[in-house]
């Protein structure tokens, strides 16, 4: 399609944004609106509110100060006046006349020198005067105004934009293709798509600006239900399908009840017996089961996944646990072997992970091709190393958060044979609606309770500098035959800043970004990844070189603070057997701290440990910080989490730090996280294969999006198979809705399979 004003260059400019084509631009709403048809008067301000106003400019300047050039413009309105600077900015310099008016944005600050107040560093947008031509003038003042973020430079920003999109609605007044039927519209009072298209373009006079702002217009909210209606659909018919896939029905016996009471080693929780009958329900189907269970830390989750996996192997079948990194692979080794010790049938269990020796590696390759080995016990290196079941039955994944490995599994079974159940489980803990809505083609299970006896921990946060009487407190806690955990954010060195990324070893192409590109994980949307916080935004470079790793510390506190104590170092980057002897001296309480990093963020279940120091608390994102205290208070002695912090905390990491005093709630961390790291970084949704929405926010757009799946469930119903009631819409709508289903999946989710 032919679009005014944009040639070769520009197309290119545009398709590294993601815009390939002028519906991608039609989706590229505002970012923010500015009325300046009743713009603020300046004595209307008030110092710490962001705000927009329009003023005439009187003089401008550039200093030049000691520390930077600054450039500075005064602007007014009548007799009251408004300065504005900028750092750094000689690029300004000749841009702003006197007596041009100026649209500006910005924070207002009060001004020391003067009554009058200032704007540091404001968005600023010279507004057409009489020279220039009226097309212009009609886009850009007199109206609500439409603010984009830039597709390229200051060429492709808002002025742009606007007239590119003005050209696009107008070509296509009454012409542009409905996509959802009208009769589900009318319902829902949700306007058509070219009026939502260009009412988000260019609101209609009187359009409120904090609706505007907040997304919550009707045409907005049109636009984000489309969007969110594709998605539920998609997941729908996944899920539609996944039924009609041939897997295998387990049965369940009395048999195989007595062969799961044999090694319970407690009574389950109600939550435990909910989640377990959920899935055993599943696995009686005779299609594959998809399941998430999901439960904050501590909840139970593993030995359900174990009564599962009995349930398989009762059934004749062989089960595989997959772990994401070779400590939780080995700990849930030396745990089910415990377990299943007790079982009067004792299956045979075989542990494979990357860095296991060739000949073990091989050994283990045999006995699970075999069907000799009953329950099978990995990392990524049960799909890399193409390890060919004999008879697979049930696959568990443990904290796994990528969900592109689950159309892998077919590569674990032989040819000919039904596709395995799998269950996910996830210790993050997404509010229900959003993971009900969310993992659409998952059926959810929820552990919403913990295993009784548990005291709550106690959080404190310690400044740096007293990090003595932390050292203090772990002596006496020892003393008391307890063990503890002290957390540094990177394995050595701060040459590099080397997080630990255990992940990375097993799996590269997990999507999981190395340390040292960190700027790729910028969005759009502005936000700094969190996985490896303090890598972008929140560290200094003068921060960085006093950064503490687990090395260096493990040898200062070995010889210093905790001489005397059994002190042992644990990572990534040591070898499986260092790792497994680590893990298994501090299980069997011969190790009283355990120095680590994040490797030990998942999963690592000592309930004596009652102490959890994390140092550089501040550089860690919520989730994390919250899955590391989960290590303690697993046991029936009071627990400490101890956060040590340096000097230089911003402000999102303040909030972290309070919250995580404040409470121990998983559900209500996981809402401020996912508030201060936006949807995308919290959902990883790259590596969940999930899609980056265009207008939709799953944060902001909730109800919508519970809307949307109520909305799929019900299109798909009443259009499926044949079935005509409750039908909607004409043939032509229906059809229109399936073709945009099929192109909104490939665009966006490179999938075709949604069909
Ligand atoms: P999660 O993986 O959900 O974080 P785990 O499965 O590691 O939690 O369980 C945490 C701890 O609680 C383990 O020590 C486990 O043995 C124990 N546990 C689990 N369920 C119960 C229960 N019903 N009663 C008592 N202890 C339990
Ligand atoms: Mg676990």
């Amino acid at each position: 399609m032919y679009v005014r004003g944009v040639g070769p260059r520009v197309a290119e400019l545009l398709a590294a944004k993601g815009i390939q084509t002028a519906e991608d631009l039609l989706y590229h709403l505002p970012f923010r609106y500015e009325d300046r048809q009743n713009p603020r008067s300046l004595d209307e301000l008030k110092p710490g509110e962001t705000a927009s106003v329009i003023a005439e400019v009187r003089g401008a300047a550039l200093l030049r100060t000691r520390r930077m050039p600054l450039f500075e413009i005064t602007v007014g309105q009548g007799r009251l006046a408004l300065k504005c600077i900028w750092f750094n900015a000689t690029y300004l310099n000749g841009k702003f006349h006197a007596g041009q008016t100026v649209a500006l944005y910005g924070k207002v600050e009060p001004s020391r020198s003067s009554s009058n107040l200032k704007m540091i560093q404001p968005q600023f947008e010279l507004l057409p005067d009489a020279s220039d031509d009226a097309e212009t003038r009609l886009l850009e003042v007199g109206r609500i105004t439409p603010v984009y973020e830039s597709l390229g430079g200051s060429r492709l920003a808002s002025r742009w934009q606007r007239k590119v999109i003005f050209h696009l609605l107008e070509g296509m007044r009454g012409a542009a293709p409905e996509c959802l039927p009208r009769e589900m519209l009318s319902r829902l009072e949700l306007p058509g798509r070219e009026q939502a298209l260009r009412e988000a373009h260019f609101p209609p006079e009187g359009t409120p600006l904090v609706h505007l702002q907040s997304a919550a217009t009707p045409a907005h909210r049109r636009l984000i239900f489309e969007e969110l209606f594709f998605l539920e659909l998609g997941l729908e018919l996944k899920r539609r399908k996944m039924r009609r896939r041939v897997g295998i029905a387990f049965a369940t016996s009395d048999k195989v009840r007595e062969a799961i009471r044999e090694v319970l080693p407690f009574h389950p929780t109600a939550a435990q017996k909910r989640a377990l009958a959920e899935i055993v329900s599943d696995m009686r189907q005779p299609h594959p089961m998809r399941r998430l269970l999901q439960g904050d830390v501590g909840s139970g989750k593993t030995i359900v996944a174990l009564q599962a996996m009995i349930v398989a192997m009762e059934n004749g079948y062989q089960t595989a646990l997959m772990a994401p990194t070779e400590i939780l692979a080995t700990q849930h080794f030396l745990a089910a072997r415990k377990l299943l010790e007790r079982s009067s049938r004792k299956p045979r269990i075989a542990l494979l992970t990357g860095s296991l020796d060739d000949d073990r590696k091989r050994r283990a390759r045999g006995q699970i091709n075999r069907g000799e080995a009953q329950l099978v016990i990995g990392t990524h290196a049960l799909i890399e190393e193409k390890v060919e079941f004999d008879r697979l039955g049930l696959v568990v994944v443990d904290e796994q958060h990528r969900f592109g490995v689950l159309q892998r599994f077919k590569l674990m079974k032989k040819p000919n044979q039904p596709e395995p159940d799998v269950l996910v489980m996830t210790a993050t803990p997404i509010p229900r609606t959003l993971a009900l809505s969310l993992y659409g083609d998952l059926d959810v299970s929820i552990l919403d309770e913990l295993p009784p006896g548990r005291t709550p921990i106690v959080t404190r946060r310690v400044a740096d500098e007293r990090a003595g009487e932390v050292w203090d407190f772990v002596r006496r806690e020892v003393a008391k035959k307890r063990q503890a955990y002290i957390v540094y954010p990177v394995i050595e060195g701060s040459k590099e800043d080397q997080p630990e990324l255990d992940f990375s070893r097993d799996d590269p192409e997990s999507g999981i970004e190395k340390p040292s590109q960190p700027s790729k994980r910028r969005g759009s949307r502005g936000k700094t990844a969190e996985l490896f916080p303090g890598s972008a935004q929140e560290a200094s470079p003068g921060a960085k070189s006093g950064l503490k790793s687990a090395t260096e510390m493990y040898e200062k506190l070995s010889a210093g603070p905790l001489a005397g104590l059994r002190v042992a170092l644990l990572h990534g980057r040591l070898d499986a057997d260092e790792k497994e002897i680590a893990m298994r001296r501090f299980q069997r309480g011969e190790i009283d701290v355990l120095v680590a990093t994040t490797v030990i963020e998942v999963g690592v279940d000592v309930p004596n440990a009652t102490v959890m120091v994390i140092e550089h608390a501040e550089r860690f994102g919520l989730a994390q910080l919250h899955q590391l205290r989960g290590r303690v208070g697993r046991g029936a002695a009071r627990s400490y989490c101890i956060l040590v912090t340096g000097e230089r905390v911003t402000p999102q990491g303040e909030e972290r730090l309070n919250a995580m005093v404040r409470t121990q709630d998983g559900f209500e961390l996981a809402e401020l996280d996912l508030a201060q790291r936006g949807p995308g970084e919290f959902f990883g949704t790259r590596q969940a294969g999930l899609p980056d929405f265009r207008v939709a926010n799953l944060v902001r757009d909730r109800q919508l999006l519970e809307l949307a799946k109520v909305e799929a469930e019900r299109f798909a119903n009443a259009n499926g198979t044949g079935a005509g009631n409750g039908r909607e819409g004409t043939d032509a709508e229906r059809a229109r809705v399936w073709a945009r289903l099929k192109e909104a999946w490939q665009r966006r989710y490179g999938l075709v399979e949604a069909g």
